[in-house]
């Protein structure tokens, strides 16, 4: 994908260096509950005073928002972390946090194998940050804050520095109860937490007279969320968000097969606003690794809720997560993972080599398939799946789709953006049209990863609701 340009939202907190004001730096790792979770450390030191530096070397506080789903991403953290050791020798003032999933999964250790850090957040403390960097500020204690002692997810509203002015993330749903065999999330994150349904639809209206025209929920399993009072599900709280006036688009992010019912399916399919786009993961087209994955459901299941989405909700683009290479997997295993390729035909995939995490049961297993055949089985998938995708986007030609710009390249020339169906689009011929527009395009190219179109007469405005722009 070409590089693009986000719109800052936060003029005040961005960048500029004012002699006096201290500054954050905050370095990401990890998914899309990580990114946003970086924007709270920023929203919520903003508050504090603190600007939004534009690298490490200019500020006076640096994170590390840390992922562990992977062992090169943990490996990664700690080869940063003795990068910004060395600058603290230069800058002693200079203040290092480790958050996020390796801070609480590590905790302690992280002290006694970086001298340099300063403090350990976990991702269940995050609202604690103003208060954890005073005290190593002040005691230099170097303090430890980890742990989930809160039934609900605890939040300041209003506290995200967003770096787009027309979409935005809302965490809903934090933790999960599920306990795959491979996944370390419930140690990293904890169990399921939920945010009141009340205070997501105040956010969201407050996002949306902004000028935010599309919204996103998060979860781990956000379609597990339930309201700590009322126990009210997602159907009843996408049901809430379609009817705010000036919302576009409605995503939710990750679901589980387990938790999708025929409700979950209506709510999606009734509402205007809610993308015909998908994204749940299978993980292994094989019962039998399945079963060993602790999935709670089988091939067939996850074919027949597929069959029931497609039905409700006509031309839904499905995209999923798959791993290769889990201990036992075989031959026979993988090809059935394969087959359920051909059998979906997914507009996209994220597909990993298996890769053991500490206090996980899968990683207690033998039967390691050898890394050579992971990675082979892995290439192949990929290979199976571009010509897949390649063949899906070579029959939208002539398709009109609407398109929200999200961009433009280093040019100019070329402005980016999605379409509902989560389609990158990339349109030339309209240079400089803002982050935020909306534009109906006609397609004139299918590649593997993305589509190339030309704009029609009709360009949208998000903010101006359909006044005519260009040519
Ligand atoms: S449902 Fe998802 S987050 Fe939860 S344990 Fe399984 S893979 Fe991890």
């Amino acid at each position: 994908m070409a590089a693009l340009k986000n719109d800052p939202v936060h003029e005040d907190s961005i960048r500029s260096m004012e002699p006096d004001r201290r500054t954050v730096f905050v370095e990401t790792w990890g998914c899309q509950m990580n990114e946003l979770d970086s924007r709270r450390f920023v929203g919520l030191m903003a508050r504090e005073g603190y600007l939004e530096a534009a690298s490490p070397d200019d500020a006076d506080l640096v994170l590390l928002n840390t992922c562990s789903v992977r062992d090169r991403a943990e490996q990664k953290v700690y080869d940063y972390l003795g990068r910004i050791a060395a600058r603290k020798r230069v800058r002693p003032g200079l203040l290092l946090g480790v958050c996020g999933c390796v801070a609480q999964q590590e905790g302690e250790e992280i002290l006694r194998r970086s001298p340099a850090v300063d403090f350990v957040l976990g991702t269940g403390r995050i609202e604690l940050l103003p208060s954890i960097v005073r005290r190593a500020e002040k005691e230099r204690d170097r303090p430890i804050e980890v742990g989930f002692d809160m039934d609900e997810v605890a939040y300041t509203p209003g506290a995200v520095a967003r770096t787009l002015a027309h979409r935005a993330s809302i965490t809903i749903i934090e933790g999960c109860n599920k306990n795959c065999t491979f996944c370390v999330v419930p140690t990293t994150r904890g169990r399921e937490r939920n945010r009141r349904l009340t205070e997501i639809v105040d956010e969201s209206r407050r996002l949306v007279g902004e000028g935010v025209v599309e919204i996103e929920l998060l979860g781990q399993t956000v379609n597990a969320y339930s309201d700590p009072a009322t126990g009210e599900r997602l159907p009843t709280l996408l049901r809430a968000l379609s009817g705010i006036a000036g919302l576009r688009r409605l995503r939710f992010v990750t679901s589980h097969p387990r938790d999708f019912d025929d409700d979950l399916i209506a709510a999606m399919a009734e509402s205007a606003v809610v993308c015909p786009a998908l994204h749940l993961p299978f993980q292994s087209g094989s019962d039998r690794i399945l079963g060993r994955m602790k999935r709670q459901y089988t091939r067939g299941e996850y074919l027949d809720l597929v069959g029931r989405l497609r039905s409700a909700i006509p031309g839904i683009a499905m995209s999923t997560d798959i791993i290769v290479g889990f201990p036992g997997e075989t031959d026979e295993d993988f090809a059935a993972t394969i087959s359920v390729l051909d059998e979906v035909r997914f507009s996209s995939i994220f597909c990993f080599t298996y890769s053991p995490r500490p206090r996980t049961a899968a990683a207690r297993w033998d039967q390691d398939v050898p890394v050579r055949v992971a990675q082979e089985r892995l290439a192949l998938l990929n290979d199976h799946q571009q010509a897949l995708q390649l063949q899906a986007n070579e029959a939208l030609v002539g398709k009109v789709l609407e398109v929200l710009v999200e961009g433009s390249d280093r040019t100019g020339q070329r402005v980016s953006g999605r379409s509902p169906f989560n389609h990158l689009v990339h349109i030339d011929g309209i240079p400089g049209t803002a982050s935020g527009t909306f534009v109906m395009a006609v397609v004139e190219k299918g590649l593997a990863n993305s589509l190339v179109a030309r704009p029609l007469r009709r360009v949208r405005s998000a903010d101006a609701g359909g006044t005519d722009l260009a040519s």
